[in-house]
């Protein structure tokens, strides 16, 4: 969507509480307290609320979505999701408070909501046939003619540089070949200080992953727990890409390019845009790289509407 085709389709509030009401209440409004919904009706003088002439309850159309409790208006609410869709590379809260007019914290607390939407996205048990999983490492690399260019806040002297071993935090990620989806997830140490072991690999895999999928790694040693009926209830099929002995897609699909080339899209932004990230919020902005590659070919404005709401 354009900036003039955004100002036609939302030249006002009303036409922005129109297009939400029919987002999020696909099968007509829907009172929350009885969950009537024929006896529902719009409110004239506050048209985000409705009245439920059945239990007699008032509700907002927001309740329970990343807008509610927010005074923020509204068309700004919905430009910087028009925004942030639309940056290739994410925008920085610096930028959105520049765009629309707000607080610095007010534009930071708007990105945080929105890609908390982003990461709302249901993928459970939905990727099947072949999945590549790899992982990688975010974290400023300790250069010393730019400091500022620390995505994570390192221990003073970890003089590391890339990959496993390091301080840096993982990041598993799994990626369905046949349609590009992508899932991905911050591996944080376990209760035993542990970074991705066997258990945390099988775990982000098993959350989206069908049952009897291929799937296709790197030579990591934490996948062969893959390998053992034991550990490997759903049955995966584990095909494992030696790297070292120079297996680079070798021409017949044995690869894991694809997942590989999400990481790129992943560094880039976070280079491009947000330059620091702790490991805090590190999750959201993965949230949000992957929000855009899943809904790179449909309406991703009305998708993101209806992932903002969060509570049922
Ligand atoms: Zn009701």
């Amino acid at each position: 969507m354009t900036y003039f085709e955004f100002n036609e389709k939302f030249p006002t509030d009303k036409s922005i509480l129109q297009h939400f009401r029919t987002i999020r209440y696909k099968n007509g409004l829907t009172c929350p307290h009885c969950g009537s919904t024929q006896q529902v009706g719009l409110r004239t003088d506050q048209p985000k609320l409705c009245n439920c002439n059945h239990c007699h309850n008032t509700f907002s159309i927001f309740t329970g979505t990343i807008f509610e409790k927010s005074s923020t208006d509204l068309k700004k609410w919905f430009f910087a999701v028009h925004l942030v869709l639309n940056a290739k590379k994410g925008i920085s809260a610096l930028q959105l408070q520049r765009e629309i007019g707000t607080t610095y914290k007010t534009a930071w607390r708007i990105l945080k909501q929105i890609r908390t939407a982003m990461g709302n996205e249901n993928l459970e048990k939905s990727f099947e046939l072949i999945v590549e999983v790899d992982e990688t490492y975010v974290g400023g690399k300790p250069r010393k003619q730019n400091n500022n260019l620390q995505f994570t806040t390192p221990k003073p002297k970890d003089t590391s540089t890339t990959g496993r071993g390091t301080k840096k935090t993982p990041v598993i990620g799994v990626k369905e070949r046949g349609t590009g989806r992508v899932y991905a997830r911050v591996a944080l140490p376990d209760h035993n200080g542990q970074k991705l072991t066997g258990k945390q690999l099988l775990s982000v895999i098993s959350a989206v992953t069908k049952p009897d999928t291929v799937v296709m790694t790197d030579d990591f040693k934490g996948y062969n727990i893959i390998n053992h009926k034991s550990t490997n209830p759903e049955n995966f099929t584990h095909i494992s890409v030696c790297h070292s002995l120079g297996e680079f897609s070798s021409g017949k699909g044995l690869h894991t390019n694809g997942i590989e080339g999400f990481w790129a899209i992943l560094k880039r932004s976070i280079i491009g845009s947000y330059h620091h990230i702790s490991t805090k919020y590190l999750q959201s902005y993965v949230n949000e790289c992957c929000f855009k590659q899943n809904n790179r070919f449909v309406d991703s404005f009305d998708k993101l509407l209806w992932q903002s709401v969060l509570a049922a």
